[in-house]
């Protein structure tokens, strides 16, 4: 699977839910988690692959998430980030981002789930339930940051 580049405009679409939970849903999310990885990214949200569909992955450390059909709810704390984007490389910004949230999802069955969590993976999520409702980091960032490309293969910072 390919990433999607700004300004493709299915990264602006609010994207569809998903219905069936069967093995071509496993297959596209296998798929999706290969681009991640091949990517170094730490998260990826179905459009950024092309997809019309309600789901995202993340994958922070070594554990490995999926969330489909979420819905998310931030904490009031917040705190400031510096973020990147797999679909706008080279572009780093600054974001003011909840510390904690709360996000009610299906898994891969289709069953119902709640996580509440922090932290780093609280930032992946908000960062791709923004993707997943057409909205990208850098329409609210508080600062954009241009990184030329050898410089940011050298980082350890990781888009998603
Ligand atoms: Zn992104």
């Amino acid at each position: 699977m390919d990433i999607v580049h700004d300004p493709d405009e299915i990264l602006r679409k609010k994207l569809s839910p998903v219905t069936k939970f069967n093995a071509s849903l496993r297959k596209i999310v296998d798929e999706m988690k290969k681009s991640m990885i091949a990517h170094e990214g730490v998260g990826l949200s179905a459009n950024q692959v092309g997809l019309d569909m309600s789901l995202f992955i993340a994958r922070p450390k070594e554990k490995f998430y999926v969330f489909v059909n979420p819905h998310v709810e931030l904490f009031e704390e917040t705190d400031l980030k510096e973020e990147g984007c797999l679909s706008i490389p080279g572009t780093w910004g600054i974001t003011r981002r909840a510390k904690k949230v709360r996000i009610t999802y299906q898994n891969l069955e289709g069953k119902k789930r709640i996580l509440s969590t922090e932290g780093f993976l609280a930032h992946i999520i908000q960062h791709e339930y923004d993707h997943i409702n057409g909205t990208l980091f850098t329409d609210n960032a508080l600062e954009l940051l241009d990184v030329p490309v050898n410089q940011e293969e050298s980082n350890e910072k990781n888009a998603n």
